[in-house]
């Protein structure tokens, strides 16, 4: 069911939801240390309190403007923000429902520039020449298999990562296959849905998460374990996937059932006995994406993974702020996006590594792209 708001329309679901969240936030403004955009722009409308003030304004009084849209494509939806929140505003769910509202002040051209990238990105037909020009890794091996299979996971392909990085599931599969794991492969065309979302296309990245979760429970209930993910901007998207339903909908239990069963690729290898496993690189710097820290709360976990094998963890400065990354951010703001990479270069190389290591394929190529020490995902060091 959607409402009306001044004749622009929203779901019951959002707009419930959104005065939730606007409610929960009391003005203290601890955010605004944290967010990046705040300290390059220096304005308060550039701060998770300011963008929540804007989407209030938006939704209450149908107060906004172009230059209110501005302000919210400029957040990098980090969620840095979520955690240093004291109250525990779930920034990131509002700032979705806002950009989908907001998205009306969209100029015909922009819009049309967003669709043909989005396009292109989702569509693996015509991303795979774009991604073999961008390639980063290629896999010139027959994946290893399991000798005795213990259990069976589904892998997520990703939409961008299997053109750009194949290295990086192939070498999951290794290290799985040597735990007597056998992986089923997750399809490319199978978009875990984060693209259209945060680029307001929620209709179409509904379409694409309920088709998900229709395949993936049968999947689980056919003997698959864990839905793994290698990229944490994918596993974060999976794991809200119960937020984007009402308790009523028929996929909500399903939801919440997918999104139990999603693992970041960290957390399935922490309980397991990786003895047998070494380093090919212990001189590395670890780059943990926003995603993981912020998003899935899934701090110090593969450093503390890492440091089983000699890696010796290294004071980062400013390591929870974003790389500049952010999905299609770089694209579309690149000259926050640059700012970022620049300082975030400069901190990881500060202790002189042989090689910067990351948990996601849009950090890794970000960074890449500025380094001259290579980038690789921190699996890859396993697979050796
Ligand atoms: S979002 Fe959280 S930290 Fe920021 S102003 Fe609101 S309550 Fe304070
Ligand atoms: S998500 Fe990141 S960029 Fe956006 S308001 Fe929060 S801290 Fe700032």
């Amino acid at each position: 069911m959607h409402v009306e708001l001044n004749h622009l329309s929203i779901s019951e679901l959002d707009n419930d939801k959104a005065s939730q969240i606007i409610e929960s936030c009391v003005h203290c403004g601890f955010c605004l240390a944290t967010c990046p955009t705040y300290q390059i722009m220096g304005d308060e409308l550039d701060s998770p309190r300011g963008r929540i003030y804007l989407i209030k304004s938006a939704l209450e009084n149908n107060q906004f403007s172009a230059k209110s849209l501005k302000h919210l494509d400029r957040c990098l939806t980090c969620r840095s923000c979520e955690t240093t929140c004291p109250s525990g505003v779930e920034y990131g769910q509002l700032l979705e429902i806002g950009r989908d509202f907001m998205e009306t002040k969209r100029t015909k051209l922009q819009s049309l520039y967003r669709f043909i990238i989005r396009k292109v990105l989702l569509t693996p037909i015509l991303f795979k020449p774009v991604g073999y020009f961008f390639r980063h890794s290629k896999v010139t091996t027959k994946s290893l298999k399991p000798n005795n299979v213990r259990s069976k996971v589904l892998l997520l392909g990703g939409c961008v990562q299997p053109s750009l990085a194949p290295n990086i599931n192939h070498s999951i599969k290794n290290i799985l296959a040597k735990l007597d794991v056998e992986v089923i492969d997750g399809l490319q065309s199978d978009c875990c849905g984060a693209l259209d979302k945060h680029l307001a296309a929620s209709k179409s990245a509904m379409k694409q998460v309920k088709r998900n979760i229709d395949k993936w429970s049968l999947q689980l209930n056919s003997g698959i374990e864990v839905i793994i993910s290698s990229a944490s901007g994918c596993g974060v998207m999976v794991k809200d996937y119960p937020s984007l339903f009402k308790k009523s909908d028929p996929y909500y239990d399903k939801a919440i059932i997918v999104s139990s069963k999603t693992q970041d690729i960290s957390e399935y290898l922490a309980n397991k006995d990786l003895s047998e496993f070494r380093l090919s690189e212990t001189n590395i710097s670890y780059h943990e994406p926003c995603t993981l820290q912020h998003g899935q709360k899934l701090s110090g976990l593969v450093e503390s993974i890492l440091s089983q094998f000699g890696y010796i963890k290294k004071p980062i400065k400013d390591s929870h702020i974003c790389c500049g990354s952010a999905g299609t951010y770089s694209i579309f703001e690149s000259e926050i996006s640059n700012q970022l990479l620049v300082d975030k270069l400069e901190n990881l190389n500060a202790s002189s590594p042989e090689m910067i290591v990351t948990s996601n394929i849009g950090c890794l190529m970000h960074l890449q792209k500025g380094s001259s020490i290579p980038v690789k995902h921190w699996v890859e060091l396993l697979d050796v």
